[in-house]
């Protein structure tokens, strides 16, 4: 491992600095650094409006989507400076939450599967932020199992009549296109008869209802298709290759949420320096110490390993299923960090608003956690992918796998 920058890659990061000291929207700086995962909130700002203004200017300047080919809207880095502009846009990279599913996911799999034509058009205002995508494939039976959903295309002359549910949708709410997973043949073995479509998610017959958080925000919908038009000419890859054409959605899923991983502990040793308990500074306490230093030795643990993937980019590598390893440990961790910060707030933890300790950081990092903990792959199966793909282990048993979807037994469901 060599944590260096090449002079090829210190030369891009004093490039990329100047730039984003001269051009990043300073006013919502501290804002911004205050928020925590689960929670961005600029006072007397639109948050959407801030980070669309934010994108588009970078998009303008060319320092969009580094990774993607210029002719689509990026600027055709190396894996490696991307990870270099992330670092150094810093605070102002939470202002592109809500374009990490466009931006990570429906990107890359329009750019494998869509004419030229659609890349052309569809993919420079996605990277500009003009237009948001979302991912519909989750649904409320098939989720770790997305394999098994139940939502139909039929052929209809040159399009396709869609029908069924989506949950869990991130951003659909705000979304302008969307790529869809759907079931074209039911008699074929379940990872067979799927075909991924892309569609516009005003089309009439496109119901999204927002779902109610614990902590009060919508970020995620359930969506309803009724008789939904697709043309045949949206249609991503062969008909009953969509397995194929999802597996490329979430290679780059894994990729993206194992990019950054959040643990809660800067913050958390942070408070513990400033918070005042009834014998003295939280920090000395032989209690709080030896807990902080566990989490020391995790969180190091972990921006090593990140570090290693960061030394594999840097040398043309591809990082391996090893990501999983950031997003189950940190998940965990990053839980374990709120609630410990809520017990030592005592009853004052019970508060979630402005007049929270630190305007309620803990609380909304508590009330998050356990959705970073399933998005994208929960526990259970973050630590079948390194069981079977790092260690080598034997598979999971898959009974279903080549039975004919309609013959899988439902317990009645339809
Ligand atoms: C914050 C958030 C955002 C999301 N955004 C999107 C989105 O934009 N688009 C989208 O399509 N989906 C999205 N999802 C859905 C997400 O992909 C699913 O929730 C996830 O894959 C888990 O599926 P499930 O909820 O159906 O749980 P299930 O798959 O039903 O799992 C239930 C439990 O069983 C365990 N389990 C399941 N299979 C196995 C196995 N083989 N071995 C061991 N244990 C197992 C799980 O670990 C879990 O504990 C989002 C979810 C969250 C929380």
């Amino acid at each position: 491992m060599n944590f260096e920058d090449t002079p090829q890659e210190a030369a891009f990061r004093a490039e990329a600095r100047a730039w984003i000291t001269a051009n990043a929207p300073k006013q919502y700086e501290d804002e911004l650094r205050k928020s925590s995962l689960g929670r961005t909130r600029l006072e007397g700002a639109n948050v959407l409006e801030v980070a669309k203004a934010w994108q588009k200017k970078k998009a303008d300047a060319g320092w969009a989507c580094l990774h993607w080919p210029k002719d689509y809207g990026g600027r055709g880095s190396s894996p490696i400076e991307r990870v270099i502009w992330q670092q150094e846009e810093g605070a102002f990279g939470k202002l592109s939450a809500m374009f990490i599913i466009g931006h990570g996911m429906c990107g890359p799999t329009m750019m494998a599967f869509a004419s030229e034509e659609q890349k052309r058009h569809y993919l420079p205002p996605l990277a500009s932020g003009e237009n948001v995508w979302c991912q519909l494939f989750s649904e409320p039976s098939a989720g770790s199992d997305v394999a098994g959903l139940r939502t139909r295309a039929e052929k209809r002359g040159d399009d396709w009549i869609v029908n069924g549910q989506k949950i869990w949708t991130s951003g659909a709410h705000y979304s302008d296109y969307g790529i869809l997973l759907t079931r074209t043949d039911p008699t074929a073995p379940k990872h067979k008869g799927l075909t991924m479509f892309f569609l516009d998610m005003k089309s009439p017959g496109v119901e999204v209802r927002p779902i109610k958080q614990a902590s009060g925000q919508s970020d995620f919908n359930e969506v309803y298709f009724s008789d939904v038009k697709i043309p045949d000419a949206q249609r991503l890859g062969n008909v009953n290759d969509g397995w194929n054409v999802a597996l490329t959605t979430l290679m780059n899923e894994r990729m993206s949420i194992g990019a950054g991983v959040a643990t809660g502990f800067p913050e958390l040793f942070e408070f513990c320096n400033n918070l005042m308990l009834e014998d003295g500074l939280a920090i000395d306490d032989r209690n709080v110490r030896s807990k902080l230093a566990n989490w020391a030795v995790r969180a190091s643990g972990l921006k090593y390993t990140s570090l290693r993937a960061i030394s594999a980019l840097s040398k043309g590598e591809r990082p391996g299923p090893e990501n999983s390893i950031g997003k189950l440990v940190a998940g965990a961790m990053i839980q374990e960090v709120a609630m410990f910060a809520l017990d030592l707030e005592g009853a004052a933890g019970v508060l979630n608003g402005p007049e929270a300790e630190l305007a309620g950081k803990f609380q909304a990092m508590l009330l998050r956690a356990p959705g970073t903990r399933v998005e994208g792959g929960t526990d259970e199966i973050m630590r079948n992918i390194i069981a079977e793909r790092v260690l080598g282990l034997p598979g999971d048993v898959r009974v279903d796998k080549d039975l004919p979807f309609n013959q899988i037994p439902t317990k009645g469901r339809a």
